[in-house]
């Protein structure tokens, strides 16, 4: 049962503006959330203060809710259906009455009208692959949705949402301002029903007639190949529901991708660190690496020396737009042999007094530049 607001700010039926507003000024300092510890009670009893000061000091607002009582406002978020969303309207508040930012962050008027939906954010996790070929994904939200009682009409009963009686049901009103200039007609949406052109009377009682309601849904995100770890993807309209009539509120995924085991991903190529032995590096060796498209066998030349990249064109992540990928990269480790036995030193030192330095020319230019460029980024 919704409390009477004059019962609520403590004042006549016949108070004036400024006894009002002295009223509603008194219970806001005592029960602001800041100066509560943000206590669920006081907040509550300031939400309800907030709600009949907006509506007493409004006096068109006052006009039908003394000819209607709560039902005339309806719709006319006004009555702060359930709670929800009524934040904004608090803070507008605060902001016309005490000339300060309630709850922070610049913020223009709020533009009249059914409240939109709202935006929310989900992150996901997912692997290095998945994020190269494409992968669904399922999410939890919770958040405000169309009413599943009354399916977002505001009321299960058709007859109970009324024409408004401000503006006839067009929405919008024609106010006349005469100034010193002469007289101006200016049409503007109408503050009664907020421009719906209609007020529910038997709200229904899982949305008090605001048309939305909490639940939590589970959607399917189709993450599209190649994207990379920070991007998000917006999914257009599967936010919150809009008030009735109230556009719907975007769901934005925010995707990282887990670290890999083998690859360090650079836009859409991939750099991957090859072990040799100093044995296979010299003579030649087929060997086997892992790719994102499976194992894959690669021939290294006779003479490879450490810090070569092989590029393994098209094996990199897919690009996000168009088609083609990024390429693979293999940075060539050589491995040197430790704590040899005296048989195995003897091979090497004979290997060395027979290897001339002949044998170790030709290295290609830029090895090391190469090299430190990658450790580097
Ligand atoms: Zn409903
Ligand atoms: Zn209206």
């Amino acid at each position: 049962m919704k409390r009477d607001y004059y019962e609520i700010l403590g004042v006549t039926r016949d108070a004036d503006t400024q006894r009002i507003k002295k009223a509603y000024r008194a219970l806001a300092r005592r029960l602001h959330p800041d100066v509560n510890g943000h206590d669920p009670d006081a907040e509550e009893k300031f939400k309800e203060a907030t709600e009949a000061y907006e509506v007493l000091s409004d006096p068109e607002k006052r006009r039908i809710y003394d000819a209607y009582g709560h039902a005339g406002l309806r719709g006319s978020g006004a009555a702060g259906a359930g709670g929800f969303g009524g934040f904004t309207d608090i803070a507008d508040i605060f902001e016309t009455f005490f000339g300060g930012d309630l709850f922070g962050g610049a913020r223009g008027g709020r533009p009249r009208g059914p409240a939109p939906g709202d935006d929310l954010a989900v992150e996901i996790e997912i692997e290095l692959e998945e994020a190269a070929f494409g992968v669904k994904k399922d999410v939890e939200v919770a958040l405000l949705d169309t009413c599943p009682e009354c399916g977002g009409a505001g009321s299960k009963d058709p007859s109970s949402i009324r024409t408004c009686p401000e503006c006839g049901g067009s929405g919008r009103v024609r106010t006349v301002r005469r100034t010193a200039f002469g007289q101006f007609v200016q049409t503007g949406t109408c503050a009664v029903c907020r421009g719906l052109g209609e007020m529910v009377v038997e709200p229904c009682p899982v949305c008090q007639g605001a048309g939305r309601a909490p639940r939590r849904k589970v959607l399917t995100v189709d993450v599209p190949a190649g994207i990379a770890n920070g991007q998000r993807i917006r999914l257009s309209g599967e936010g919150g529901a809009g008030e009735r009539g109230g556009r719907p509120g975007d769901l934005y995924v925010h995707v990282s991708v887990a670290p890999h085991p083998h690859f360090e991903r650079q836009g859409d190529d991939l750099y991957y660190r090859l072990d040799l032995t100093m044995v296979q590096a010299a003579l030649g060796a087929r060997v086997s690496l892992p790719t994102l498209d499976g194992e894959e066998e690669v021939e290294f030349a006779p003479g490879t020396q450490p810090g070569e990249v092989k590029v393994l064109r098209g094996r990199g992540v897919p690009h996000l737009r168009g088609g083609g990928r990024g390429d693979m990269h293999v940075l060539v480790n050589v491995m040197i042999p430790r704590n040899l036995n005296d048989h195995q030193r003897e091979i090497l030192q004979e290997l060395d007094e027979c290897c001339g330095m002949e044998h170790y020319n030709g290295r290609p230019e830029g090895v090391f530049h190469r090299l430190k460029s990658f450790f580097t980024g």
